[in-house]
């Protein structure tokens, strides 16, 4: 399988591309449409799905883009579904600040606030799927948003959104935060990842746990 990181210009987001036979999966589109669909036609690859670890602003900036580009379904769990649909929830509506707090300087068109439409695939909790030859299992992981979830990969990597970035405290203080989930729900789940495991975050570098 090729596992392939493009980070987004505006404030490094991790979009990942998996491919298999020819066939895509994009996890978390941000403002990376223009260089997933390069790659994509480059390569003569067909998207399949869209995956989404959270409703946050910086991992959908280009959801609608890409699925109507490419008309795949979206998979997210209902509150990240929910949310996405909202500025509030979604963040965009004060995106122009947590930008400037974390870049320095605005680009106009991504101080925007904005929202998607409903995820296609939803599940309240847990969510299994196959997919040439790779098994995806999905897990709602509240803590750092009520709509993160957890994306195992064949039992030897994981998607962990804004979870476990490499030399980073997970965060629960941004709204819709809970320490209490985070605490009893998402951080027992995520030690509980066997050592050796692949990690993939939302942003910076993969690593081994
Ligand atoms: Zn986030």
């Amino acid at each position: 399988m090729n596992n392939i990181r493009i980070e987004s210009t505006t404030i490094e987001t991790n979009c990942y591309l998996l491919e298999e036979d020819g066939h895509v999966i994009i996890i978390d589109p941000s403002d990376c449409a223009e260089p997933v669909f390069e790659r994509l036609e480059k390569e003569g690859w067909t998207a399949d799905y869209i995956f989404l670890t959270h409703e946050h602003y910086d991992h959908i900036w280009d959801l609608e883009k890409v699925r109507e580009h490419y008309g795949i379904p979206v998979v997210a769990c209902e509150l990240c579904s929910e949310r996405i649909q909202s500025i509030s929830s979604n963040l965009s509506s004060i995106c122009d600040i947590l930008i400037y707090f974390k870049k320095g300087v605005v680009p106009e068109e991504k101080g925007e606030r904005f929202t998607c439409n409903a995820a296609d695939i939803t599940f309240d909790e847990t969510y299994e799927m196959e997919w040439h030859g790779h098994s995806f299992t999905f897990q709602r992981l509240p803590g750092h948003s009520p709509g993160s979830v957890l994306i195992r990969m064949d039992g030897e990597a994981v998607f962990t959104g804004d979870y476990m970035l490499l030399g980073e405290e997970d965060m629960t203080r941004l709204k819709g935060g809970s320490d209490e989930d985070y605490k009893t729900i998402a951080r027992p789940t995520l030690d509980a990842i066997p050592k050796g495991t692949h990690i993939y975050p939302g942003h910076g570098v993969d690593y081994l746990k």
